[in-house]
């Protein structure tokens, strides 16, 4: 992709932004929601620091990110030049090696796909380190193909056991990807069920992380209260084309 000059790549991530909110809008409505309860993570993946600041300039304050080598680089050179005291979280939302969790817990604001306990001693040392506790949602597996990441349903009632036994984590929520293979509706039905059942013991977990840019709606439809949406946005990744 030849990058666009700033004027120009401003105009396309506004129309992008102004389209997806209009989306989450009307899927609000018609699911009979308040679209406040909804906040959109804006995927930057692939993308470069300028076009984060641009999303900043547009009202953004939710950026995910999926690898820890470009997430950690990218939000720090975003933060060395945002004005002071400006408001921009970062959420990783990709596979997390237990090797790197330490490291990511030290920039990011909310780890949305926790799904072992193995990554938990990482994630809270570097918590500790930034002095501050950090925000975890427990990624689901929908297909029970776990080597794609997420925790199958049935081990999510221990894991969050282990999450809350841990001073230096906040235990948030759910995610969930919806599998190629199954209806949005479908999995996203399933992952509500996870998250009421997860409710039962940590009622102020009540975040679901769920619905990128091809499913919303149905995410929308079945109780997300996160979205993270990176194509509908910025266009397509620079790496797949
Ligand atoms: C890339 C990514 C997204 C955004 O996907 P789009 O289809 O570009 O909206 C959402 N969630 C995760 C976990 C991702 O890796």
């Amino acid at each position: 992709m030849t990058a666009a000059p700033a004027p120009e790549r401003r105009l396309q991530l506004s129309a992008g932004l102004e389209a997806v909110r209009e989306r989450i809008t009307a899927a609000c409505a018609a699911a009979g929601r308040d679209p406040a309860e909804v906040t959109l993570v804006v995927v930057t993946k692939y993308f470069p620091p300028s076009d984060v600041l641009l999303l900043h300039e547009l009202g953004v304050r939710a950026i995910g990110e999926n690898k820890d080598q470009e997430a950690g680089a990218k939000i720090e050179a975003v933060r060395a030049v945002l004005p002071p005291g400006s408001d921009l979280e970062l959420h990783f939302v990709g596979r997390l090696q237990s090797n790197k969790a330490r490291h990511v817990a030290r920039y990011a604001d909310v780890v949305h796909s926790v799904d072992r306990e193995k990554l938990l001693a990482g994630l809270e040392a570097g918590a500790l380190e930034r002095g501050h506790r950090l925000s975890v949602l427990i990624q689901v597996s929908l297909d029970g193909d776990v080597s794609r990441g997420g925790a199958l349903p049935a081990d999510v009632t221990d894991l969050a056991a282990a999450v809350a036994d841990r001073p230096g984590l906040l235990l948030k929520g759910v995610m969930a990807v919806a599998p190629l293979d199954v209806e949005p509706d479908r999995a996203f039905g399933a992952l509500l069920e996870v998250a009421n059942g997860l409710r039962t013991n940590h009622p102020e977990a009540d975040w679901v992380s769920a619905g990128m840019s091809g499913d919303l709606e149905a995410a929308i439809r079945h109780g997300a209260t996160h979205l993270r949406v990176g194509t509908a946005i910025l266009g397509t990744r620079p790496s797949l084309l």
